[in-house]
């Protein structure tokens, strides 16, 4: 424990305390401000004056107050009870400060505690008694919630040997295990802490080749992310960033889920958080909140707070990742979160980079995504565990030239743009198919082929090709008109205009289409693809293409997507029989 230091304030702007007498606080430390105790975090120390973003409402605070260093670094609380829970930009858990605040108004400097102290958790070690353990060895479990089991791990830095090691149910504050180390006899608890701003430490770091399903098609086919991957979803207001990024939280196939709302408006957040409690996992049938930690930092908040949001969410994800799990965290949106380090900057006074954001604007996009990834986590057993990180990002009037949507594509490999004129023509999800890439496609080919259909990667890259031939005979249509195309084209644009309505548009609110499986996937786009393949074959030996256009179990391809994941084999008939109805069509002349 280092020593407490006090300073007194001498000026307030907005978030931002400067404060004096504080030659001996150290950078980065938590502060209490005023005898309100608000929480800050000293982000600047030059001399003796400390500059210090404060994560409450910092209205009434006058110079002379005073400043009191704790000597730590913003932390987050890891443990049993991170699941389940709904918190602000600093982990303090909304429903129970509202409970200790008797309202829905948080009062400044009120503090409850991250986890719950006073809650027993049934611990079952799993090493024993005189093991020798290093760093992010498992000593035991707890089952969290029906869905996730709480590995209790041997905290980063610590080697040893277990001297004692207790069975039952225990709070998290008591010690569950002792461990003999080089510096002495070790006690370890259930809670633990670590720094929201510096990445928890792993074996190494693996190239993504597994892909995470989405249930959207649009996603999974032509745009796949993988388990540690990393994407963006950039689109102007109302194209779709939140729609996707909650349905994401529903669907993926993560173990667990960080959701972030950073700087949206309430109300957005509270459809979600009125949503996902009443939402069961598909495998399961639990409640999905059981797999998920809610972050709500909305607009209403204060800003610096805002900041701080995305470092909490991912702090936390990466400690179950930690456990082997596979993680998905999405940020709605990383924009806003720009915005405040903008306005921090700015109060600052630092000299202003692209559009008034700082400087280091890029790297700190670098260094957030950087945290994701597939990785060998810390401990004996090499187990394996990965972070997916989703980052809405909502450019002024939809223009991706701006300095967050340029720097986020720097670093991110996957780039779901969202489309105004889309999402004005209803096409949803309104993700546009020539300006989106995923950089994950060849690297997750082999598993898809592998594991749903051989020729899944060749009817995907047929149907992206098909995608841009369209583009571009469009621009010809305009000119000369439809007919004016050889009927090889015109079946070009038909089989486009197909997979556009029939496979990329997706309704996320309905019941059955808004979630697909790969194995559904596959038998649409074989449905699709034979349309196209053996459509062509048929016109090149003289059939109308308007005999092909317009056959009968066409309209099948169409119905597919209303039909549920529990009728497959029902779907796996369809493309037999479009094959079937194309090649009995005679050649005109
Ligand atoms: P953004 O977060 O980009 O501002 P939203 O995600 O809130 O936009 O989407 C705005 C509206 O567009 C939604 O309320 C919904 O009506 C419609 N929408 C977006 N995506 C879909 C989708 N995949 N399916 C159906 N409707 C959608
Ligand atoms: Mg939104």
């Amino acid at each position: 424990m280092s020593e407490t230091v006090t300073g007194k304030i001498r000026k307030v702007s907005g978030p931002l305390v400067v404060a004096t007498g504080m030659k001996d606080a150290k950078i980065f430390d938590v502060v209490q401000v005023a005898d309100q105790k608000l929480i800050g975090e000293i982000i600047e120390l030059e001399g003796d004056v400390a500059s210090i973003q404060v994560y409450e409402e910092t209205s009434g605070l006058t110079p002379g107050q005073p400043v009191v260093s704790t000597g730590l670094p913003l932390s987050v609380e890891l443990g049993p009870g991170l699941l389940d829970s709904i918190y602000d930009g600093i982990q303090r858990p909304l429903q129970e400060i509202e409970k200790a605040a008797g309202g829905p108004f948080i009062t400044r400097g009120l503090e409850v505690p991250k986890l719950d102290r006073s809650k027993k958790w049934s611990f079952e070690p799993v090493a024993q008694e005189g093991d020798e353990v290093k760093e992010g060895d498992i000593l035991g479990t707890v089952q969290e919630t029906e869905l996730i089991q709480h590995k209790v791990m041997v905290p980063p830095g610590m080697a040893g040997t277990v001297k004692s090691l207790k069975a039952g149910e225990f709070t998290i504050e008591e010690t569950v295990a002792v461990i003999a180390t080089e510096k002495g006899e070790k006690e370890v608890q259930m809670l633990q802490y670590w720094p929201i701003r510096r990445p928890r430490p792993v074996q190494n770091k693996q190239v993504p080749t597994v892909p995470h399903a989405t249930g959207w098609r649009v996603l999974d086919t032509l745009f796949p992310i993988a388990k540690g991957g990393v994407g963006a979803i950039p689109g102007p207001f109302g194209a779709g960033k939140s729609v996707t990024q909650q349905a994401l939280a529903k669907y993926m196939d993560a173990q667990v889920i960080v959701y972030i709302g950073c700087g949206e408006r309430g109300n957005e957040m509270t459809d979600m958080l009125i949503e996902l409690p009443e939402l069961e996992d598909p495998e399961t049938g639990k409640p999905l909140m059981q797999r998920t930690v809610m972050i709500a930092n909305t607009s209403n908040m204060p800003v610096a707070a805002r900041e701080a949001s995305i470092y909490t969410g991912i702090t936390i994800a990466e400690y179950y990742r930690d456990m082997g799990y596979s993680v998905a965290l999405m940020a709605d949106s990383t924009s806003r979160w720009a915005e405040a380090l903008r306005e921090m900057s700015g109060r600052l006074e630092e000299m202003p980079g692209e559009e008034g954001y700082p400087a280091y604007l890029g790297s700190r996009t670098a260094a957030f995504y950087e945290r994701g990834g597939i990785v060998t986590c810390l401990g004996s057993d090499d187990r394996q565990g990965s972070l997916a990180l989703v980052g809405a990002v909502s450019p002024p009037g939809g223009d991706f030239s701006e300095p967050v949507t340029q720097n986020t594509l720097r670093v991110v490999k996957v780039f779901w743009a969202l489309d105004a004129d889309l999402a004005a023509a209803r096409h949803y999800p309104s993700i546009n198919w020539l300006n989106s890439y995923s950089l994950y496609s060849k690297q997750l080919e082999g598993w898809m082929n592998e594991n749903v259909g051989s020729d899944w990667s060749e009817m995907r890259n047929r149907m992206m090709d098909l995608l841009q031939k369209e583009g571009q005979l469009q621009e010809i249509v305009r000119l000369v008109g439809f007919d004016a195309l050889s009927g090889e084209e015109q079946h070009i644009l038909e089989t486009a205009r197909t997979i556009r309505e029939d496979f990329l548009q997706q309704n996320a609110f309905d019941d059955i289409d808004a979630f697909t499986s790969h194995a559904k996937q596959y038998e649409m786009m074989r449905a699709i693809d034979t349309f196209y393949v053996n459509g062509t074959k048929a016109i090149e030996r003289g059939v109308a293409p308007k005999d092909v256009f317009e056959i009968e179990v066409r309209q099948e391809i169409a119905r597919m997507k209303g039909v549920e994941e529990t009728k497959l084999e029902e779907l796996k008939t369809v493309a037999d029989k479009i094959g079937a109805a194309i090649d009995a069509l005679q050649a005109t002349e």
